[in-house]
């Protein structure tokens, strides 16, 4: 029954599943050095090596509706792949499912919130080393250095918090004056405690709905070095684990990305595996599946 090419017990059909998980091997906006594209199969394989039992809330994975839709078929242009991912995204919600999205470099998120059903207001926790505000790079509005920009610009600033912020060019700060979105940066996560730091964030958050954007390197790349453009000072697992925990009741949709798997041993993928699969768990623990 189990497909070792698929996600790790995503066994339920697309009609019944809660959960739905779709994979973007893309990774052209890559800024420094590429591989992306090879996240979401690498994903997929490392969640193989979990149990489906989960000690802390006793919910057992493979009684959970999820399906697995495999990869947005093959693109060119950033542009080709938002047409292709929006696509494959807007049945999900439509269906009152959960998407969960495994990158791919981060152009692939704003898509992923840009199906959203309009007209419902959208929140986005947008977890990064980077700031990813340049309205443009190297010329293109759709890299993965402008995917906080992006989403602002459909959900409103007011609606996007970045948490784990400690890069950025002083273009996007200024920027920013004017346009007014909120972040926590690492350091301040660091200074205050997760706990607080994801109160916080939450409380700035007003929509019932709230959408997850994991781009990896929020992590510190000691944990988490298989990426594109690892930062040094960031976030431990066990802090996004918290996260996850904190906006599971409000949920949305949760994506992963900038994975890169050929930089390190496996651990990132491992990793990116499990915080998948914990989202899940802590939303079936707060009720949002039957
Ligand atoms: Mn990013
Ligand atoms: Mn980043």
């Amino acid at each position: 029954m189990q497909r070792p090419n698929g996600f790790a017990d995503a066994l339920a059909t697309f009609e019944d599943a809660k959960f739905v998980i779709a994979g973007v091997p893309f990774d052209r906006t890559t800024s420094f050095r590429p591989g992306a594209r090879f996240g979401p199969d690498s994903i997929r394989q490392h969640s193989w090596n979990f149990e489906a039992y989960d000690l802390e809330t006793g919910i057992d994975l493979s009684e959970v509706p999820i399906h697995d839709l495999g990869n947005v078929e093959e693109f060119g242009f950033a542009k080709d792949m938002v047409d292709s991912v929006r696509e494959e995204i807007r049945p999900i919600y439509a269906a009152d499912k959960i998407p969960i999205v495994l990158g791919g470099d981060h152009a692939c998120s704003p898509p992923c919130v840009e199906s959203y059903p309009t007209g419902k207001s959208l929140g986005v926790l947008y977890l990064d080393a980077h700031m990813d505000f340049r309205s443009s790079y190297l010329g293109d509005a759709r890299s993965h250095a402008c995917s906080s920009r992006r989403i602002v610009e459909r959900v409103g600033a007011e609606n996007v918090v970045v948490l784990g912020v400690r890069s950025v060019s002083k273009e996007e700060v200024d920027d920013n004056k004017s346009i007014g979105m909120a972040s926590i940066t690492a350091h301040e996560v660091f200074r205050d405690g997760i706990e607080s730091s994801v109160r916080k964030a939450l409380s700035l958050l007003k929509t019932e709905r709230i959408y997850v954007s994991l781009d990896i390197d929020v992590i510190d790349p000691a944990y988490a070095g298989g990426t594109g453009t690892p930062e040094p000072f960031g976030l431990t697992p066990r802090d996004v684990k918290q996260v996850l925990g904190a906006v599971a009741p409000r949920l949305a949709g949760f994506d992963i990305m900038e994975v890169s798997p050929h930089y390190d041993s496996g651990n990132t993928s491992l990793l990116a595996a499990r915080l998948a699969r914990e989202a899940i768990v802590r939303c079936v623990a707060a009720g949002r599946a039957h």
